[in-house]
């Protein structure tokens, strides 16, 4: 059978069409680092598939946790019946978050998560005796997910917005943050008063400011200053806004933190995790919130996945916290930038380089023109590198344990391809 061919004809891959596909790799396994294609190629994964396989593919500690737990119940219903991998999971969730995040929905995926976040807030205000609370706000450039709701959240510019136009819900769009990490924060600059003046204009209707704390991911991999949602909790906080922090790509130290929002030492009202919660290995996400939001929601909260709190994900989930617990990765993280740092700030020197930006363990080469996808990724292939590069944007997050000689050639591969 020719696999490649099969795919082609009959299968959708992320934001593709059938009739005129990008070109797929036929992977044969993965193990650490690597990835290996059927055709032979051994690549090194600069994207840890997405956020996610931050302890590396085949992982010998995950790998147990789903066999252990394999052997007692791959699946229960969630609905009147309950298991320790969730219940330990919870307990991992609430000890690691922000302090005030005591209650936990278990989802099944990051967008899923985003639409309880969306729900939990709004009946919140509906609870409160706020139902004309309808909108929520975002700052421009985010990215929160691909179903409905979320869709309405993520960046109006983006191709979701231009294909739906007109059958999404209108939210209200905060300008993107411009002030960057490591620059100067000024009380009076533009950021703050374009966030001041919509939070004054939009008091009355708003359910929930939403954002990704200080990187916006898919959106553009644009990181911004912390002095940002700091402000924007003491807005929230002002006018009766509750905040929605999605860490589903931050979270787990990518940025350098454990959850982004540390950067700002601000506690969100609502959180959701995902990607990175089961190290990569299944899919499962967790919407957590306050006492103050989830003992004023006096009625159900109507969700329910059919496989929420799946065990298999809870138990390798809680194996992969573990794993942070046992073998901190802050200092590894700070190496991992140091590296990025240094090796990928030789792209400026490149005419068609727009910018380049690294925090944590996430490195961004931004173009002053988009890229060309197929063309880029074939040349990694060619260097033994894994990387998708979107827009003008080439950037990597790479695995935690990525070692430095594979690091460094991850970066100069990149380098030598722009
Ligand atoms: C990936 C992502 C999502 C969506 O998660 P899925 O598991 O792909 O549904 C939502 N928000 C952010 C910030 C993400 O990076």
């Amino acid at each position: 059978m020719d696999y490649i061919e099969y795919d082609k004809e009959h299968l959708w891959h992320p934001y593709t069409s059938i009739k005129n596909p990008t070109k797929t790799y036929l992977v044969e396994s993965a193990d650490g680092v690597y990835i290996q294609l059927d055709s032979g190629e051994k690549l090194i994964d600069g994207m840890s598939s997405w956020w996610s396989t931050v302890h590396g593919y085949n992982n010998p500690i995950l790998n147990e946790a789903i066999n252990q737990q394999c052997q007692k119940m791959a699946h229960v219903m969630f609905g009147g019946l309950t298991h320790k991998p969730a219940i330990e999971l919870a307990q991992k969730l609430v000890e690691l978050s922000p302090e005030n995040l005591q209650h936990v929905f278990l989802a099944d995926s990051g967008s899923v998560s985003v639409e309880v976040a969306l729900k939990m807030a709004l009946q919140y205000q509906h609870c409160i005796g706020q139902p004309q609370r309808t909108k929520f706000m975002t700052p421009m450039g985010g990215y929160h997910g691909d179903t409905w709701h979320c869709m309405s959240v993520c960046d109006p510019q983006g191709g979701m917005h231009t294909l739906w136009n007109g059958r999404l819900n209108q939210q209200i769009f905060a300008p993107k943050p411009t002030t960057t990490f490591h620059q100067k924060w000024d009380d009076n600059n533009i950021d703050a008063t374009s966030l001041i003046a919509l939070f004054e204009q939009h008091a009355d209707t708003l359910v929930a400011f939403i954002v990704e704390p200080i990187v916006q991911g898919a959106g553009g991999m644009h990181i911004y200053n912390p002095q940002y949602l700091k402000l924007a909790r003491k807005l929230c906080d002002k006018y009766g806004v509750l905040l929605i922090a999605d860490e589903i790509a931050t979270g787990f130290y990518r940025t350098g933190k454990l959850f982004a929002v540390e950067h700002a030492a601000i506690q969100p009202d609502i959180m959701c995790v995902g990607k990175a919660l089961t190290g990569g290995y299944m899919t499962l996400a967790a919407v957590l919130c306050s006492s103050e939001v989830a003992l004023k929601i006096d009625t159900s909260l109507m969700h329910g996945p059919t496989f929420m709190g799946n065990p298999l994900a809870c138990a390798v989930a809680l194996a992969s916290l573990n794993i942070f617990t046992q073998n901190p990765v802050q200092k590894r993280i700070v190496e991992i930038e140091n590296i990025l740092t240094e090796e990928l700030e030789k792209a400026r020197t490149n005419p068609n380089v727009q910018d380049v930006r690294v925090l944590g363990a996430i490195g961004v080469v931004e173009m002053k023109e988009p890229v060309n996808m197929a063309e880029i990724t074939t040349k990694a292939v060619e260097r033994g590198v894994w990387i998708r590069p979107f827009g003008k944007l080439v950037y990597v997050m790479p695995q935690y344990i990525i070692t430095d000689e594979q690091l460094k050639h991850l970066c100069r591969s990149i380098l030598e391809i722009i």
